[in-house]
């Protein structure tokens, strides 16, 4: 019998996304900007608890205005941390700007403030301080706050948080994302909310909004006619995707919800496996666990992911390693890597090891049934079969 497909992290519909999609029609509000762009805007920068929000065509757009607004140009380097997509770095380039690598540490996955720390150092003998600082939480989990916000203030250095996977996670109380200068969310299709593609700038300076609100409308002087005196970007959201942005907004906390069920029960099936250890959350979090991910030691279980991600996909269910570090991608093959230390590259290791499972918020019982026996077949042979 051949099985229905289970994604990695499908979109997730509540069912009111279309009475908004309508409201759009209905009203004629088809073109850029209306008022469901507006209640999506008013709706993050609620959540977030931040003084504003922009909604933008992408996560990847969002970061690339921050970079302008924080004036990253021609020759500045960008610290980013390597562990995450390469939405999160490419926009450097855009800028004509060059990143340079930061190590993760094995508490959060994040970046490691270690190596933040010794690439200051290194930057400040070569006089050449970053202007900014781009820190993911990867797949939902938060970054350690308190340790990076205090570095980047020591060497006054601007940070863009990168919460494109972790809307509704929070730190100490607070949501990913509201912390940095700039933070920025993506509502692309495999995110845990979804306006079918999309993305969303917060901070708590005006400004800073204003700034990439201009720029996001092709950077239109104020005048009748059309003046420009600075090169914009068409970067932002349709009326139509934010209504869907609207419906979802509003299940939001139910998704962090379903997300964490699932790990908790793919963690309790799966954690007495020797070799085998969940991603961690760091005290006085909540991730919003958009992907379930953990490692396997091969030394240990004597398989690798590469196998179960097979066998996974045997069984028609979609599993992924989790992301290839940015510092081994061919393009970035000549930028800079600061590691956790000398004989430690966290990243790599997680790369290596790092397997990340199906868990899409609107998946069933039986579908993460079928994902943990698989799983189990894998690695545990001799207790199914013996
Ligand atoms: C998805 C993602 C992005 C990019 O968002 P898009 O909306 O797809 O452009 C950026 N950073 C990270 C960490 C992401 O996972």
């Amino acid at each position: 019998m051949e099985y229905k497909r289970i994604y990695l992290s499908p979109p997730h519909m509540s069912g009111n996304e279309q009475m908004y999609v309508n409201e759009a029609f209905k009203t004629n509000w088809i073109a850029p900007l209306g008022p469901n762009v507006k209640a999506l805007e008013e709706g993050f920068a609620n959540y977030a608890g931040t003084k504003g929000a922009l909604a933008v065509s992408s996560g990847t757009a969002a970061i690339h205005l921050a970079l302008q607004v924080l004036g990253v140009t021609t020759g500045d380097t960008v610290f980013c941390s390597s562990l995450t997509f390469i939405a999160s770095a490419n926009p450097i380039v855009y800028q004509g700007a060059e990143p340079v690598f930061i190590d993760s540490e094995p508490d959060t996955w994040n970046m490691s403030a270690r190596a933040l720390e010794r690439a200051l150092e290194d930057a400040r003998k070569k006089q050449k301080i970053p202007k900014v600082v781009i820190l993911v939480h990867l797949f939902g989990q938060s970054a350690k706050m308190d340790e990076i916000m205090n570095i980047c203030r020591k060497y006054k250095v601007a940070l863009i948080e990168d919460a494109a996977e972790s809307l509704g996670s929070t730190y100490k109380g607070k949501q990913t994302g509201s912390f940095g200068d700039i933070g920025i969310y993506s509502m692309n299709g495999n995110k845990i909310i979804t306006t079918s593609g999309g993305g969303m700038l917060v901070s708590n300076q005006g400004g800073f909004l204003d700034k990439a609100l201009y720029l996001s409308t092709q950077a239109r002087d104020p005048a009748i006619h059309y003046q420009h005196s600075s090169i914009g970007y068409n970067y932002r959201l349709s009326n139509i995707l934010a209504g869907i942005g609207r419906a979802q907004l509003e299940v939001l906390d139910e998704r962090v919800k379903a997300r964490r069920e699932i790990f908790d029960r793919y963690k309790k099936s799966l954690e007495s496996i020797p070799g085998i250890t969940f991603m961690p959350e760091l005290k006085d979090t909540m991730g919003n666990r958009w992907l379930t991910a953990l490692t396997i030691d091969d030394k240990v279980t004597g398989v690798r992911n590469l196998d179960v991600i097979n066998a996974l996909e045997a069984g028609n269910i979609e599993s992924r390693p989790v992301w290839k570090p940015l510092h081994l991608q061919p393009i970035f093959k000549d930028a800079a890597i600061f590691t956790e230390s000398d004989d430690k590259n966290i990243s790599n290791m997680l790369f290596e090891q790092g397997l990340c499972l199906p868990s899409g918020s609107g998946m069933t019982l039986e579908d993460q049934e079928r994902v943990v026996a698989i799983v189990k077949e894998v690695l545990e042979p001799s207790k199914i079969n013996g």
